[in-house]
């Protein structure tokens, strides 16, 4: 199916999502901007979040939702309630999935009559933010009543087309470095993944200067000197938390937008949530979703509108219309009053704040199939299994020799929170109800399910057993990691 008229300034059809909290306050207000601007926009409001979990929809997201925004491919949303740490999932999160819109987009850029300790700096930075893998998969168990695990999933191909989408967002807004923010130093598969993708992709892009950088310098850098910094690519977790980092440093979530973009839809919101001690006191600051909407209007081809409404929202912050997040109760206007400024300042151009030339982005198409050519050799070396027990690692490792002794395997250590405890190490490692217990076999040509199941079925008849992996070597290369203290 192709996109909407992106050129024409016939009328296209957009999904709203109004949201909770304060959403429907800032999106009515940006939704009265984008119509005075003239942009040709018909709004499809549809409902998703709270008020669709207290009507036990467990999702949070209607089938008319889903409908409307297959049927439209493009969406203004704002933030929407999540229970913390309990209950429902994030309808958020589930939007984002269901429509595969794996890249979130979040730009910041200092704005003009908004003090900051960094005024001045000159920030202009995007974050390019994973958005569909990581631990955001959300693939969670307890592996004891004590432990909980999350699963940490990355693939070559999700790597691939955010790489490919950062490169390409930096070659059409004129950016000249791209930096890859990971974690690969300690999670050298997952976010190693993303850093060895980066340094492929980064040959076919001479032009760009390509750097990794890891992610907690990256926050510290970016603190220090925020103006060195253009793109920023990195996973999904830390994206989340280095973009909420990177609008303060440009006068908080008041004025962060994003995009989430996939090959078929494209949903827009601001990166800030439902707020909820501001709902309904006409406060809230609309501009990160106006800046959202400006996104939008470029998104859909509507490059004349989108310049005419970031040049009101800057002209009406320099002329002194501030909201109650930039100039405290002080002469602060409300929500609406500020969407009232930026509709009267309209066609107005700002001196010191120009736009950015920008060119449309084409997202990569990128499938599974895209990851290896080749699928490489793969032998199977071993297998980990993660028992439940409160034994001592000497108690648990003695038990678990004898129990290999007639089997192909050989226990090669235990550990515990990912830090060797069997053989003993005489370091006094306090250890959890939760080990891993690393079998290898001795013929890698032996290994095969029939005794790994023997394996694990004489394990079982003396401890809890949570789960196994299996260990492989790709390519000669193992595909696991070792643990902490293990030869
Ligand atoms: P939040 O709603 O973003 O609010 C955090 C703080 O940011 C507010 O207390 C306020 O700071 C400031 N703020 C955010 N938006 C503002 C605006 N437009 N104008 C002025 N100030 C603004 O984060 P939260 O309190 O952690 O989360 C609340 C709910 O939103 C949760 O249910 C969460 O799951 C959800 N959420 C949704 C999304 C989304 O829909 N994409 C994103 C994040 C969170 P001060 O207190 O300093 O005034």
């Amino acid at each position: 199916m192709a996109p909407q008229s992106a050129t024409a300034q016939t009328p296209v059809t957009v999904t709203v999502i109004p949201g909770d909290g304060i959403g429907p306050e800032v999106v009515r207000a940006v939704q009265r901007v984008i119509e005075a601007s003239g942009a040709p926009i018909v709004w499809e409001e549809q409902a998703a979040g709270a008020s669709v979990f207290r009507q036990g929809l467990a999702s949070g997201v209607p089938q008319a939702t889903i409908d409307s925004i297959a049927r439209t491919r493009v969406a203004l949303k704002g933030p929407l309630e999540t229970p913390v740490g309990f209950g429902e999932k994030s309808a958020n999160v589930t939007l984002r999935k269901l429509f595969e819109t794996f890249a979130n987009i979040r730009p910041v850029r200092e704005m003009p009559g908004v003090t900051t300790p960094f005024s001045g700096r000159g920030i202009d930075l995007v974050v390019v933010r994973e958005n569909v893998e990581d631990l955001y998969a959300g693939i969670e168990h307890m592996q004891t009543p004590d432990v909980a695990q999350c699963l940490k999933i990355m693939s070559r191909a999700g790597c691939e087309r955010i790489v490919r989408t950062a490169f390409a967002l930096a070659v059409a807004e004129g950016r000249t470095t791209v930096h890859c923010a990971t974690k690969a130093n300690i999670m050298k598969l997952t976010e190693g993944l993303l850093k060895s993708v980066f340094e492929e992709v980064a040959l076919e892009f001479p032009q760009i200067d390509a750097q990794h950088i890891i992610i907690d310098n990256a926050a510290h850098q970016l603190v220090r000197f925020p103006e060195n910094f253009d793109v920023i690519v990195t996973t999904n977790m830390n994206g989340d938390i280095l973009s909420d980092l990177t609008s303060g440093l440009v006068g908080g979530l008041g004025f962060a937008p994003s995009a989430n973009l996939g090959t078929d839809v494209a949903i827009f919101e601001a990166v800030h949530g439902s707020a909820p001690k501001y709902a309904d006191q006409d406060v809230a600051n609309p501009t990160a979703v106006l800046l959202s909407a400006v996104m939008l209007l470029r998104h859909l081809g509507f490059f004349d509108q989108a310049v005419d409404v970031e040049q009101a929202v800057v002209v009406s912050l320099e002329n002194g219309s501030r909201t109650k997040d930039v100039s405290g109760t002080e002469g602060s206007i409300g929500t609406q009053a500020f969407a009232d400024a930026v509709i009267a300042n309209l066609g107005q151009r700002s001196d010191t704040y120009p736009s950015r030339n920008y060119a449309p982005i084409k997202i990569p198409h990128i499938t599974r199939a895209d990851g290896r050519s080749d699928p490489g050799s793969r032998t199977k070396v071993g297998v980990d299994v993660f028992v439940e027990t409160d034994q001592s690692p000497a108690e648990l490792g003695a038990a678990l020799k004898a129990i290999a002794m007639d089997s192909p395997y050989t226990l090669k250590m235990v550990s515990n929170r990912g830090t060797v405890v069997f053989p003993l190490t005489g370091a006094p490692t306090e250890c959890i109800d939760h080990f891993r217990c690393r079998f290898v076999i001795s013929e890698p040509a032996g290994w095969n399910q029939e005794s790994v199941l023997s394996l694990l079925k004489k394990i079982g008849e003396k401890y809890r057993w949570n789960h196994i992996e299996k260990l492989e070597e790709i390519d000669g290369v193992p595909g696991y990691t070792k643990a902490q203290g293990e030869n």
